[in-house]
């Protein structure tokens, strides 16, 4: 439902959540982030409110990371349950993803998954992905990559946005018919669903376009088609009443 990635120099976590809380009004039933730091991939989720995940948070907080990804999820495969809430992970907890929409390939996907040896442990359409990266990233060992040729093989809407502890420096969205928002800042960039996350950051934004992938690093962002191809990529400039 509410997606939020960062890339920059500051707690990626309290980013992360301020602009979870911005995306509240949508509704949502289960909400969770992820941060790439100190060589692994630490993450936390919840079913409920974001206060749940404020608590889990204080309980076994997640190491410092100036990367990170956040979710609040409404439930389309899978009840609202903590192991259904985003992000998820692939089985050596390396790579983690969030998702708005639905894959509709993905009980195809699941069992081809299965038979290679995966482990699912959701109930989600969304956990394949997940695995799907990390097996692309394991022989192109590049995220944006790995996105695009994950993406080809997507059925369905969908916003997915990665991130990789091999790669901790760097975030990766895409989308298809469900709306990505990039915000470009100084030395720091954002992405979510909607600008209302980041605004307070900053109000230079671009909009993803159908079939694209970024990569966001702290010094820019690169768009291409999930064919690979530079897009071309115009940032409007967002003048919108943050107090509103
Ligand atoms: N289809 C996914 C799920 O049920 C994502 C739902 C959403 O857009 O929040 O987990």
């Amino acid at each position: 439902c509410g997606i939020v990635g960062y890339v920059g120099s500051q707690s990626a976590l309290e980013i992360v959540m301020a602009g979870l809380k911005r995306l509240e009004y949508r509704g949502y039933d289960s909400a969770g982030v992820a941060v790439p730091a100190d060589g692994g991939l630490a993450a936390a989720k919840k079913a409920g409110k974001l206060g749940n995940l404020e608590k889990e948070l204080a309980e076994r907080p997640l190491p410092t990371g100036t990367t990170g990804i956040g979710h609040t999820r409404w439930a389309t495969h899978g009840g609202p349950t903590d192991a259904n809430a985003h992000p998820h992970l692939d089985n050596a907890g390396r790579v983690a993803v969030v998702h708005n929409g639905i894959i509709e390939n993905f009980a195809a996907l699941r069992a081809e998954l299965t038979e290679r040896g995966h482990e699912l442990g959701s109930e989600t359409d969304t956990e394949v992905v997940a695995h799907l990266l990390a097996e692309e990233f394991s022989s192109c060992a590049d995220l944006a990559e790995a996105m695009r040729l994950v993406c080809r093989r997507l059925e369905g809407a969908f916003t997915l946005v990665a991130v990789h502890a091999d790669e901790p420096d760097v975030v990766v969205g895409a989308r298809r018919n469900s709306p990505l928002v990039v915000g470009v800042g100084e030395g720091e960039a954002f992405l979510a669903s909607d600008v209302a996350a980041f605004i307070a950051h900053t109000r230079s934004a671009i909009e993803l376009g159908q079939d694209q992938v970024v990569e966001m690093r702290r010094d820019g962002v690169t768009v291409t088609g999930f064919d690979g191809r530079p897009a071309d990529v115009r940032p409007y400039h967002v003048d919108w009443d943050a107090s509103a």
